[in-house]
């Protein structure tokens, strides 16, 4: 018997080939190389390999967390706030611990949630970050995220071309515009992704709008430019009009977006990553969700990170989400699963659970049984 075998055996298996998921079925892998060797029902297989029994469990392909700042990890627990400015000042005041166990903790949970591929924000300890996902096991994007309205130098994991990591503006308050089209520029030439926070804060909208506004209060002088000018239109529009979105554009919150605006995401196909956990924490209440579902354009899903959420598991962000929604299972797999495959250019590794593909499933929780 080959020693390196294992086995899955699970009341329901969500393969997402296609086909309807397999009652009492059993995946088959090699604990080596982590590939899948076969999947089908029990009956039909009955490896003789050690078997871990999973019971009544469901399970699905591993989960795409599109949005985390693992930096963020180990600073003290923040409040949730009844705005977003108070949330960001209360962040300001609070030191930033960078912690290797906060961190190693978190990437833990992260597989413990059946997570099988992050994509990270990070800011000035991008290499240790990505020393720490390169041996975490999970598959990843690692965004070097660019703040402040100087003109942006390459950082040395991007001038290596370092596999696996791209940039992203923070918002396009957090960098000029110039800033904001440069990196998009150095994303395309590349061919890597790229991403930006957008739209996350009422505050947000009202400083692009008019120039005024808490927003402007807190950083106008400081991250703003003083002469910083509104452009009278919204983040998503301002985006547009920088050429910023396109199919490789992850748009991070999209809380504020618009109905008229919608247009604008379907055309240009930039997919949109939900934080609906993380906007509540930041004083959000609405959600583009239902929009974005009743005109079938594809979004992904992501928890935030520590300082705006309580946990970065991914399944909670959709119990979350779906309070006051009615999805079927199947496009919440799109949410977590396919879409962001998709995106990320991962279809060949993750997203089924098919023979080839890596053998990192999640548990579907029992609350989503019923939507079946
Ligand atoms: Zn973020």
């Amino acid at each position: 018997m080959n020693q390196t075998v294992r086995a899955v055996r699970a009341a329901k298996i969500f393969c997402l080939n296609g086909k309807p998921p397999l009652d009492d079925g059993v995946i088959v892998y090699d604990n080596k190389s982590r590939r899948i060797l076969s999947v089908d029902t029990w009956d039909k297989l009955r490896p003789t390999c050690k078997v871990t029994n999973l019971g009544s469990a469901w399970i699905t392909p591993g989960l795409f967390n599109c949005h985390t700042h693992l930096e963020l990890c180990g600073g003290q627990a923040l409040a949730p706030a009844p705005d977003f400015c108070t949330w960001a000042r209360q962040l300001q005041s609070t030191p930033k611990v960078f912690s290797l166990p906060a961190i190693q903790n978190a990437l833990q949970s992260l597989r413990d949630n059946g997570t099988a591929f992050v994509a990270d924000f990070c800011g000035g300890k991008a290499q240790t970050v990505y020393e720490l996902l390169q041996s975490s096991g999970l598959h990843f994007s690692l965004f070097l995220e660019y703040l402040g309205w100087r003109q942006p130098k390459p950082r040395p994991l991007w001038q290596k071309k370092t596999a696996g990591v791209s940039v992203a503006a923070h918002s396009l308050y957090g960098v000029s515009p110039q800033a904001a089209t440069t990196l998009h520029a150095w994303t395309r030439e590349a061919g890597t992704p790229f991403a930006l926070h957008l739209g996350e804060s009422a505050a947000e909208e009202i400083f692009f709008e008019n120039g005024s506004g808490e927003l402007a209060k807190m950083l106008g002088g400081k991250l703003i430019p003083k002469n910083a000018k509104a452009v009278g239109c919204s983040s998503l529009v301002l985006a547009d009009s920088l050429g910023l979105l396109g199919k490789r554009s992850l748009l991070i919150h999209c809380a504020q977006l618009k109905k008229k605006e919608l247009g604008l995401i379907k055309k240009s196909q930039a997919m949109p990553c939900l934080c609906p956990r993380s906007n509540a924490f930041t004083g959000t209440k609405t959600s583009p969700a239902r929009m974005l579902l009743e005109h079938n354009i594809p979004f992904c899903l992501g928890t935030d990170s520590l300082a705006s959420n309580t946990d970065l598991a991914l399944w909670n962000e959709v119990l979350f989400l779906i309070r006051d929604l009615r999805p079927s299972l199947s496009q919440i797999f799109d949410w977590v699963i396919r879409n962001p495959a998709r995106f990320f250019g991962l279809e060949n590794e993750l997203g089924s659970l098919t023979i080839g593909k890596k053998m990192i499933f999640s548990v579907l929780p029992e609350e989503l049984q019923q939507l079946v």
